[in-house]
Formats: structure tokens, C-alpha cells, sequence
């Protein structure tokens, strides 16, 4: 399908448009984009921009890594076509608008494996099938960092005031980074509702509306690159990564799931229901919890990932699920009616919000087939390993959760989980062979 251009002529010119940044979604949820000069998009849009297939690091050094059928075959091109109905222009670089890509693998004219949009979209063709349409309200947390010369990556938590959750304005937020992000995210129009400062110094989270699951992955995708592109604007650096400080909490990418049935109305709803729920999200419930080890890998991609959860962080590592319970992997919020839903907690804002919303909505969709009852919910207190299963807590065990799920595989594919577990085996294997700082204070001295 090749967009008219014509019918976007009018609105580049009136906002004055004369370069847009065609953005695509990388396995790893790395945004990559170019740049295309207006008078050329007709012919983007017609042929496609060639981006090369290999996942790249945004590191200092920026590794190019395999993925399946990547480097081995010679890095051949993915071609990415601009969906013009997502443009939106850049509130904070006048001249310049983005849009999403369409990636299509020119081997095949078809969708190409590794693209989590189109993944995602495979899920809720199968959901569709049972006349289900997930929708998705996620809330994400990050650190803001500010340049520091002596600190040992270079930077330091932009603000270290502490125990400053909910506290609002300049106390917690000297530079006023949140009012400035919040209003370039309504005016990028991606959907945030509300911003607030989290429990650690230079840490915040921004909830996004709900809306039907692939939309809300596109606006979570937007949101993330949003958010660093304007911190970057102020000198500083916003980091999703999940526990970037020993001595804080981690950063969460909560996820709020419900389903639409075929009249519109909310299918996890049910007054007569055990708890308040339907017997579709019961079993939602309990699909999440069967699959949340393989869940892991795509809700908890880095090695980094698993530092985040431990008592008393409220980053639940045992699954478990419980009604309005904080320490709960699934918690069920108070609201029933159009409201009801579930929160999976699992997930750190380091995950790609494609695959993490896919491989949820995929673990609730088997659960709903299994039609399988979850355990009893949890009362209190939640971080008790003697009660609850405990995930994998390492990322090679969270892979190897994954590949052995061959229920939930079956569903995301075997390309996808080829090329997932290739990159990030690969990258498990490169940390295994770094001799870290914490190694060297620990031994150097007295071994
Ligand atoms: N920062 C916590 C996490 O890593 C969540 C804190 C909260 O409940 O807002 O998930
Ligand atoms: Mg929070
Ligand atoms: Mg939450």
C-alpha cells in the first residue's frame, strides 16, 4: 500500500515541515530513523529507505551484532516505508516531523521477522480470533543524569534529592525537567497523562492514556525517545535502563492490560465474578503467571534487568498475584467496570514495549485458551520466597525460560525467537567474558 503524499502536502507546508525522521522500532526497541529532505518523501514512501539488518549497539564503541541471518548472510537491507498517517511534528525542532516506518524484508516482499511491530501485530490477530481486543495503558519510570566529569561513566543522577516521591515542583525537580517534558509530550501528542517524581533522587515516571495495544506500544516507542531527545537538548542524559544505580531502585515499565469483547465492553469485567473479575481475566491472570519465566526475557532484556528486583523494591521477582497489592508481579487495581484490568509489574523500562506487550498479551491469550484458574491472590506483605515461585534471576536463565516455553514461542514465532535469543545470548556471552570494576575492588588487593 503506497500512501498518497499528496493528502500530507498540505499540513508539512502549513506547519512549515521540510524534513522528516522516518523512525523504526530495532529488536531490541532502539529507535533508528533517517532523516529524509520533504521533496523526497514521495519517493521514500514509494520505494522504501534501506536500512541495513543488524542490531547496533548505542554504545561508545557501537557494535553491530548479529542477528539471525544478519552479519552471516553479508548484512542485507530491511526497506522501511513511511506510514505517513503517524506523522506528528517535533515540538522541539521546528522544521522537522516524525513518523513511524513499515519494515518489509526485501527477500521475501514480506514483513520481516525481527520487526516487533509487526510481531505484535501477529499476537492480536490471534487474539482477534477469539474476539478480543487488548488494550494497554503503560507507565514508565527513567533517571534523568547530568554530565559529571569525575563521576565513573562520565555522569550522575541529575538531582540527589531523596525520598522525594510524589513531591512536586523544585524541591524534587530543581531544574523543572518535568513540567518541560510533560508539555512537549501533549504537544507531540502521544497520549501522557501525568508525570511525577519516583522514590530516587533524579528519577520520574510518566503515565501514559490506554489505548488499543499496538497504538500504545507506538505512543510507549515515541514516548522513550521523547523523553531522551529532550533531555539530550538540555546537556543531560535519560536513561530507561532498569537499575542503573546500585544504591537507588530500578526503573519499572508497569503495564496496565484489559480487553475489549466484540460489543466494546470491558471482557475482564464481571460483578458476579470471583473477586470482582470475569472468568477471562482469571484466566488472563493465571496465563501471565504460567509464562512469566519466558515473560522475563522479553519484560527483563538485560543483564542489568535483574539487579532491579529484590525486597522491598516493589519490583516483584516472585510470581504471585494479588488485589491493589504493590508487591505482587500481577496486581488487580481497585477500579472494576470499565476500569477493570490487571498490572503486570514484571517489566523494567529497558524493555522494548513491542515485545513486552506482545509476549503478555500472547501469556494472557494462553491462558485464556488453557482456561485455567489462577492460585489464591496474595494477602500482605509479599516478598516471601517460601509462598511464591521465584523467577529466573539471571538473563541466560530467563533465555532459557524462553526457549523452552514452546507454547508462548509457538505464538511469537520461531524467526522472532531465533534472532531474540541469538542477540541476546550474544550479549550474555560478552559480559561473561568483562572483568568488571566490582571484581577488581574485590580481589586485586588481598588475593
Ligand atoms: N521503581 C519500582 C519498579 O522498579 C516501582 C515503584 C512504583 O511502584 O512506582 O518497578
Ligand atoms: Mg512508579
Ligand atoms: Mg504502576
Amino acid at each position: 500500500h503506497i500512501p498518497d503524499i499528496r493528502q500530507y502536502q498540505e499540513w508539512l507546508s502549513t506547519e512549515g515541515i521540510d524534513v522528516v525522521r522516518v523512525t523504526y522500532p530495532d529488536l531490541i526497541g532502539t529507535d533508528r530513523a533517517r532523516d529524509v529532505l520533504v521533496d523526497h518523501l514521495p519517493s521514500a514512501c514509494a520505494h522504501g529507505l534501506a536500512f541495513c539488518k543488524a542490531v547496533y549497539h548505542t554504545t561508545p564503541q557501537g557494535d553491530v551484532v548479529p542477528v539471525a541471518g544478519g552479519l552471516e548472510a553479508g548484512l542485507p537491507d530491511i526497506s522501511v516505508r513511511p506510514d505517513l498517517s503517524t506523522l506528528a511534528a517535533l515540538p522541539w525542532e521546528p522544521g522537522v516531523a516524525t513518523c513511524l516506518g513499515e519494515v518489509t524484508d526485501p527477500a521475501t516482499g514480506g514483513p520481516a521477522p525481527e520487526s516487533p511491530r509487526d510481531l505484535l501485530r501477529t499476537v492480536l490477530a490471534r487474539c482477534a480470533e477469539h474476539g478480543l481486543r487488548p488494550v494497554i495503558g503503560p507507565e514508565l519510570e527513567y533517571f534523568l543524569l547530568a554530565p559529571a566529569p569525575g563521576a565513573p561513566a562520565g555522569w550522575c543522577r541529575a538531582s540527589e534529592t531523596t525520598g522525594s516521591v510524589y513531591t512536586a515542583g523544585l524541591r524534587a525537580d530543581p531544574e523543572n525537567h518535568l513540567l518541560r517534558t510533560l508539555r512537549q509530550l501533549r504537544d507531540l501528542g502521544i497520549g501522557a497523562v501525568t508525570g511525577n517524581h519516583e522514590f530516587d533522587g533524579g528519577q520520574y515516571e510518566i503515565n501514559l492514556t490506554h489505548s488499543e495495544a499496538l497504538d500504545a506500544a507506538d505512543r510507549a516507542f515515541r514516548f522513550k525517545s521523547a523523553v531522551k531527545e529532550l533531555a539530550r537538548q538540555e546537556g543531560n542524559l535519560a536513561t530507561f535502563m532498569a537499575k542503573p544505580f546500585t544504591d537507588a531502585g530500578g526503573s519499572g515499565f508497569h503495564l496496565h492490560l484489559s480487553c475489549e469483547d466484540a460489543d466494546g465492553r470491558n471482557a475482564f469485567d464481571d460483578p458476579s465474578g470471583a473477586y470482582g473479575l470475569s472468568a477471562t481475566a482469571r484466566h488472563a491472570i493465571a496465563g501471565v503467571l504460567a509464562h512469566a519465566p519466558a515473560l522475563a526475557a522479553l519484560a527483563n532484556p538485560t543483564i542489568n534487568s535483574f539487579k532491579r528486583f529484590g525486597p522491598d523494591t516493589l519490583a516483584p521477582w516472585l510470581i504471585d498475584w494479588g488485589l491493589d497489592n504493590r508487591s505482587a508481579m500481577v496486581r488487580i487495581p481497585p477500579e472494576r467496570g470499565s476500569g477493570a484490568r490487571l498490572e503486570l509489574r514484571l517489566g523494567d523500562a529497558s524493555a522494548n514495549p513491542y515485545l513486552l506487550i506482545a509476549g503478555t498479551i500472547a501469556a494472557a491469550l494462553l491462558g485464556v485458551q488453557a482456561g485455567e484458574e489462577p492460585p489464591t491472590p496474595l494477602e500482605g506483605y509479599g516478598y516471601d520466597t517460601a509462598r511464591s515461585a521465584v523467577l529466573p534471576m539471571t538473563l541466560p536463565a530467563a533465555l532459557d525460560a524462553l526457549e523452552a516455553d514452546t507454547e508462548l514461542t509457538d505464538v511469537l514465532g520461531k524467526d522472532f525467537t531465533t534472532s531474540f535469543l541469538t542477540y541476546k545470548r550474544d550479549e550474555a556471552e560478552r559480559f561473561g567474558r568483562h572483568v568488571t570494576d566490582w571484581e577488581f575492588t574485590e580481589y586485586a588487593y588481598h588475593l
